[in-house]
């Protein structure tokens, strides 16, 4: 499958974008809290994402937005507009769901102008704004066939369609790429991404996949037990992790735990003492912390570069083929192992089973405190 960009007509170009406000909201389920004290702000025309492991209250956030679920304690707001009590089929919400839940008896076109009918939209402009709904997810085509008669890509395309023909405030979408293979999903993503751009809808996204978050939202909450621990743009999410368990979700990472030393900048371990550039809240000296540094920051050299901070000998476990990037791991002090990942074109041609040496700058590194160390090791994936 190509991807290109979307044709939009102006048709559902007229879709309005709604804001999002989540104050202070708390759902619980028995003893389980699935959403603690949230707050959030989506801006109107905002891809944000809402990423976590599973049972970190994702979908209950979205279901609270979409109606399914009334709040315990807060206030939502869609486009400005406090929500509490309005029933879903009441709210300026549309959502789409990982199984896509097409009508099978109905044709593409007729599942497509469902919603539209319910709401007694006239035939002429059903006409219209279906055509055009199908159009912008290319599936113009196949508006003739039954569902059964679609492949999965195809009809997650009808489900948007479906969604975005009822042009809403605010679309949710539920793992919506969840059931498809690896490549369709990565086409999808580019697909969704450039289309929430030419409609302008408020898209809210729940996934736990971090690669699919980084590369379509304008901004992602990463959320743990009910609670958002960071929310920001991708580069920022990737870059400058705000918690432990944000460094260790997001992305591949080497965590060298030990005490704090200094300044609390040195982290000193079993075998090594390493230097960070950043240090995060709750560092105390002489407390235990983790330092954290991205494989892609990790140098492998095949050489002893002398002394300086940030150089830990070790010997070459094992080297993987990641596609365009080569996995070096490396067996260091405390048989601990290190992850560094280089561009091909790039990387060291080295023996496994030869002592080597990894190295990074003191500022690709970051201190976090203790009260993070259990989290990241029990809960990072
Ligand atoms: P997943 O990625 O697995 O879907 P999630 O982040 O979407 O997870 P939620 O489905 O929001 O998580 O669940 C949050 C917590 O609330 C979990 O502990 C879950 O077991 C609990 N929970 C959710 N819905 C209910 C319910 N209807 N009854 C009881 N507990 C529930």
């Amino acid at each position: 499958m190509t991807t290109t960009v979307p044709h939009v007509d102006a048709t559902i170009a007229a879709t309005r974008a709604g804001s999002v406000e989540l104050e202070g909201v708390t759902k619980r389920f028995g003893a389980v809290t699935a959403v603690d004290d949230l707050s959030l702000a989506v801006e109107a025309g905002e891809f944000l994402s809402l990423l976590g492991p599973s049972g970190c209250g994702k979908t209950t956030t979205l279901r609270l937005l979409a109606g399914f679920e009334e709040a315990d304690a807060g206030v939502i707001r869609v486009a400005g507009v406090d929500v509490a009590g309005v029933p879903a089929y009441r709210r300026d919400v549309n959502t789409v769901f990982q199984h896509y839940a097409l009508f099978p008896h109905l044709t593409v076109a007729e599942n497509v102008a469902f919603g539209l009918r319910q709401r007694k939209v006239g035939r002429d402009e059903t006409r219209a704004r279906v055509g055009a709904a199908l159009e912008m997810v290319r599936m113009s085509a196949l508006a003739g066939r039954r569902p059964r008669q679609l492949s999965g890509g195809q009809q997650q395309r009808v489900a948007l369609a479906r969604a975005l023909v009822n042009r809403p405030a605010l679309l949710l979408l539920d793992e919506p790429l969840g059931a498809l293979d690896r490549k369709l999903r990565q086409d999808m993503q580019i697909e969704l991404k450039l289309l929430q751009a030419e409609v302008g809808t408020t898209f809210v996204y729940v996934t736990h996949d971090q690669e699919e978050a980084l590369s379509m939202s304008d901004r992602i909450a990463v959320m743990l037990d009910g609670r958002i621990q960071q929310l920001a743009d991708p580069d920022r999410i990737y870059d400058d992790p705000r918690t432990a368990f944000v460094a260790g979700f997001i992305g591949a990472q080497n965590f060298l735990p030990g005490t704090a030393r200094g300044d609390g900048r040195q982290v000193a371990g079993d075998g090594y003492a390493v230097v960070g550039g950043r240090v995060r809240d709750g560092v105390i000296p002489g407390g235990p912390a983790l330092a954290a540094v991205r494989p892609e920051s990790v140098e492998v050299l095949a050489r002893d570069p002398g002394p300086g901070p940030n150089v830990l000998p070790g010997t070459l476990a094992g080297v993987a083929h990641l596609g365009d990037v080569l996995q070096y791991v490396v067996r260091g002090p405390g048989d601990r192992e290190l992850l560094s990942r280089r561009p091909r074109q790039d990387a060291p041609r080295l023996e496994v089973g030869a002592p080597v040496w990894c190295r990074w700058t003191v500022d690709a590194m970051t201190v976090f405190g203790a009260d993070q160390v259990g989290l990241v090791l029990q809960e990072a994936p």
